[in-house]
């Protein structure tokens, strides 16, 4: 049960990390959280090396040009955030299957790169009012910054249909064990 790639995208706000909190947490999925680059700055009690690897423009920059990622987006303005190849391989030498939290770009280029051997799942909020309520309730984000996820939240809920599954983040209970299930149902059949 192992070696397989979960990839998980959704508008900012939706509930993506809370979702993916939720699945880390379940031993028998056998996952390990691929840690992403980045230049954003860290946001609450986030962790260098642990959410993220939070480098310079510059550094990331040098990145793209030595070809480390397997997929990178300029996500919002000047904010970068990139694949390193190395996490694949890192996981997979542990002999676990790859969990990947990235926009909707990023998994739908990640899907065309694995194909079967990958799991898309699209979560949605349940409205972009939702969305608006969640954003601010979090206390992460400036006004200014909200505005930016949520114009671009429109645009990438017209993806959605480029994923292999949508789970709606309505009530978070059923969300969990829609998700819990789709991702259970495909490692076991990946085993047959
Ligand atoms: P994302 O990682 O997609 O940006 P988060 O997981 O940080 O989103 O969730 C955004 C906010 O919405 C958080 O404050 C979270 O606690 C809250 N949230 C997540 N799921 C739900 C839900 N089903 N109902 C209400 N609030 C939720
Ligand atoms: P945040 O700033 O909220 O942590 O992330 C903003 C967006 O960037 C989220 O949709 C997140 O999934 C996405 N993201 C994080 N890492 C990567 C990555 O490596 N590649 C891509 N394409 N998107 C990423």
């Amino acid at each position: 049960m192992n070696g397989r790639l979960i990839i998980i995208s959704a508008p900012s706000g939706a509930g993506k990390s809370t979702l993916v909190n939720f699945l880390m947490d379940r031993p028998e999925l056998d996952l390990e959280f691929s840690v992403s680059a980045t230049t954003r700055e860290p946001r609450g009690s986030e962790k260098n090396g642990s959410h993220y690897h939070f480098i310079t423009v510059r550094e990331f920059r040098k990145r793209i040009r030595r070809g480390d990622f397997i997929e990178w987006e300029e996500v919002y303005r000047n904010q970068y955030y990139g694949t390193p190849r190395e996490e694949i391989e890192r996981i997979f030498r542990k002999g676990k299957n790859v969990l990947f939290d990235v926009d909707v770009k990023g998994g739908i280029n990640l899907k065309n790169i694995f194909g079967n051997k990958s799991l898309s799942v699209f979560i949605r909020p349940p409205s972009v009012e939702e969305l608006e309520k969640r954003l601010t309730g979090r206390g992460t984000d400036s006004p200014e910054k909200i505005k930016m996820r949520l114009e671009k939240a429109l645009e990438e809920m017209k993806l959605a249909g480029l994923f292999d599954y949508t789970v709606v983040n309505d009530i978070l209970e059923q969300a969990q064990k829609e998700i819990y299930t789709i991702i259970k149902n495909f490692i076991e059949r990946q085993d047959e």
